[in-house]
């Protein structure tokens, strides 16, 4: 398999090329063409796998090509540190898309995070609690979200995210494409699925 079998633009396929990674890790040869063809997945890996760019290609993808001036993605995360993470991977991977996109964690002011919101964004990628606050003030438009991502659901149940996320799912669009990362397959996991995925495609690796 090569990245190249994907149907990815050639915008993508050189920031791969430029990453190093010169063939698809098995996390991303399942996901990549099943959420690139708008399906709902259910993905059981281990960080070190290769699961970010397995979401992150799909998602700026579409993002680029969907319409709309407000975001359009939303990736949710445990911790700050995942959210760095998960940028990183935009910005090595999104580095030839104009995409622009925001990262929402605590720890800080809320008041940089609002202005670049204002400024206009594609992506959010957000820890619940700091979505929440934000969204509350009301800077936050989510009626053209198409794609929503959760990265380490266990860890974001572990830690007692489940109303925030609740409450997310209440107020972004009904019809979308979901994504749920998990480190670990547990009943929970099997219980957050079937409440927030449509037909998903199990991907155990
Ligand atoms: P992750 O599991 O998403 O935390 O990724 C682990 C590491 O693998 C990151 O440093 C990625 O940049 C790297 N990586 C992701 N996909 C590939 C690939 N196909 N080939 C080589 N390295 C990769």
């Amino acid at each position: 398999q090569s990245f190249e079998n994907f149907k990815l633009n050639k915008q993508l396929l050189e920031a791969v090329k430029e990453a190093g990674y010169t063939k698809p890790t098995p996390i991303q040869e399942k996901t990549i063409p099943l959420a690139l063809g708008g399906q709902d997945i259910l993905g059981i890996a281990q960080t070190g796998t290769g699961k970010t760019a397995a979401y992150v290609l799909p998602l700026l993808m579409k993002a680029k090509y969907a319409q709309g001036e407000h975001a359009r993605a939303l990736i949710l995360a445990p911790t700050r540190e995942l959210v760095i993470q998960i940028e990183q991977a935009i910005l090595d991977l999104g580095k030839y898309t104009d995409l622009r996109y925001v990262c929402l964690y605590g720890g800080i002011g809320p008041t940089p995070q609002i202005e670049k919101i204002r400024e206009g964004v594609d992506i959010i990628i957000a820890t619940p609690g700091r979505f929440m606050d934000i969204y509350s003030k009301g800077e936050i438009f989510v009626r053209n979200i198409k794609t929503m991502v959760m990265d380490e659901a266990d860890k974001m149940m572990d830690m007692g995210f489940m109303p925030q996320i609740r409450s997310i799912l209440e107020v972004i669009p009904v019809k979308r494409q979901n994504m749920l990362f998990s480190a670990t397959f547990s009943e929970r996991v099997e219980g957050i699925s079937h409440e927030f995925l449509e037909f998903p495609e199990r991907i155990e690796i």
